[in-house]
């Protein structure tokens, strides 16, 4: 073993971590007779990813004060985008500060879009912009992040108006940038201005459209209530249109209650994506919605039979350097016994404020006739409160002082309940709550989103 280089180390140490663990990964990094800076980054990122904030801030500082290594731009640009995925703001932070210290004013651009895009996937698109504005030399793919970023906090005209600087500054769009357009017109409800970059792609800019642009103005036409024009615009892909686009178009067909497009739809789905559940979900509940009992019943029994398959839910969020999560119904965590409690005043006060449960939504899973819903009714809602999200709201209350602002990551959409739930509670509590989920964030704040509901 004592005659393998470095380099082939490092491999292996690469390799543990990503199939192995970071256990076993960290086993293989003690053992190794000499490491080099890869080594040391492939360990530090492993921590960030997985929310053990102490641990890599205690490599780090074995490796730079213990070791006299320097980070370099490749180094601090893969512990960002390790911060922006696991929402580590902290040393995220710490990064900035250390760049500046050991480069200068000027980070360079690959670590300038690096802070911006932390910054921005952190819930700090404020930080994001300045670090963005302070940027002497900007590339195209500075202005992604940074036109990204404020995409996923749905500030529409801010995105228009950077991509117009963009263009006057002479730096070439590419399809990324145009993805972070037509999100940004999408979550928006900028249809028209969605259309003009659509049709600009080509013609203007010389870029194919690809699936994702596709998938993005269906999800555009869709939301605003355009299902013919969806359609149509499907038709006349030149490609075959993937489960993701039939998916949104199904999404919007469930929004806007067109049942028979639902279940033409669902039909192509099934075939494209047969292990998938979510399709049948979406259209069991669309059928009970149009009190289509008897079609709802029939396909909730071809579910059962499957077993619906879901990803679990999880938030998370950071409260002294440490990562907590939870799932639904979580009661693992430590002060379980507090959170519960924080969570039955909250819910209380809540419905003081005006929440009422959004039952609707869960019908399924609930009970499967009418009658079976008046009483199961109080068992949905309990389900409803104990949602991942609420738990970590509890736990954020108990947890940060009053008055400060609540950051919770969820891995998959907020859901109907949840997001009004956080409006009021920010209301109630006087605080701001933010919410980045599996496509964007969320800022509540005395009372209202910063989403305008249209998501
Ligand atoms: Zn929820
Ligand atoms: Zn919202």
């Amino acid at each position: 073993m004592g005659l393998k280089t470095v380099v082939s180390w490092t491999v292996v140490l690469e390799g543990v971590v990503k199939w192995e663990g970071l256990e076993n990964g960290r086993k293989v990094f003690d053992e190794m007779p000499e490491r080099n800076e890869v080594a040391w980054t492939v360990m530090i990122v492993g921590y960030v990813e997985n929310g053990m904030t102490r641990e890599a801030f205690e490599l780090l500082r074995e490796m730079i004060f213990g070791c006299g290594f320097v980070l370099n731009d490749v180094s601090l640009c893969s512990i960002l985008s390790a911060c922006s995925r696991s929402g580590d703001l902290s040393l995220g932070r710490w990064v900035h500060g250390y760049a500046v210290k050991e480069i200068g004013w000027d980070v360079g651009v690959m670590v300038g879009t690096g802070l911006v895009d932390m910054y921005a996937k952190c819930g700090r698109i404020g930080a994001a912009s300045v670090v963005f504005g302070n940027m002497p030399r900007r590339n195209v793919v500075a202005w992604n992040a940074m036109i990204s970023g404020l995409a996923m906090h749905g500030k529409g005209k801010d995105v228009v108006d950077m991509f117009d600087s963009m263009i006057e500054e002479g730096v070439k769009p590419d399809a990324l940038t145009f993805l972070a357009l037509l999100s940004a017109c999408s979550h928006s409800g900028m249809v028209d201005l969605g259309w003009k970059y659509f049709n600009e792609l080509e013609s203007i800019h010389g870029i194919n459209p690809e699936m994702e642009h596709y998938a993005c103005m269906v999800d555009l036409l869709g939301r605003a209530g355009r299902l013919e024009d969806a359609e149509a615009l499907i038709e006349s892909m030149p490609f075959a249109p993937n489960e993701v686009v039939m998916g949104s178009l199904l999404g919007s067909c469930y929004t806007h209650g067109k049942v028979k497009l639902g279940e033409k739809i669902m039909r192509e789905l099934v075939q494209m994506d047969p292990l998938n559940t979510e399709y049948h979900v979406l259209l069991s509940n669309m059928y009970a919605l149009s009190g289509k009992d008897d079609k709802a019943n029939s396909l909730r029994k071809v579910l059962k039979k499957r077993g619906i398959k879901k990803v679990p839910g999880t938030s998370s969020m950071y409260v002294g350097g440490q990562l907590h999560q939870f799932i639904a119904g979580d009661k693992s965590h430590p002060q379980t016994a507090g959170i519960y409690r924080m969570l039955d005043d909250m819910i209380r006060r809540l419905r003081l404020g005006g929440y009422v449960p959004s039952t609707s939504s869960q019908v399924l899973f609930g009970c499967s006739t009418r009658d079976d819903c008046s009483e199961a009714l109080e068992e949905v809602e309990q389900v409803l409160f104990t949602h991942s999200e609420k738990l970590a709201l509890a736990f954020g209350l108990i947890n940060t002082p009053s008055g400060s602002t609540i950051h919770i990551f969820k891995n998959l959409r907020i859901c109907q309940d949840c997001h009004s739930a956080m409006k009021i509670a920010s209301y109630i509590y006087n605080r701001e709550i933010v919410v980045r989920d599996r496509y964007r964030f969320h800022s509540f704040k005395q009372g209202s989103c910063s989403c305008s509901d249209y998501w």
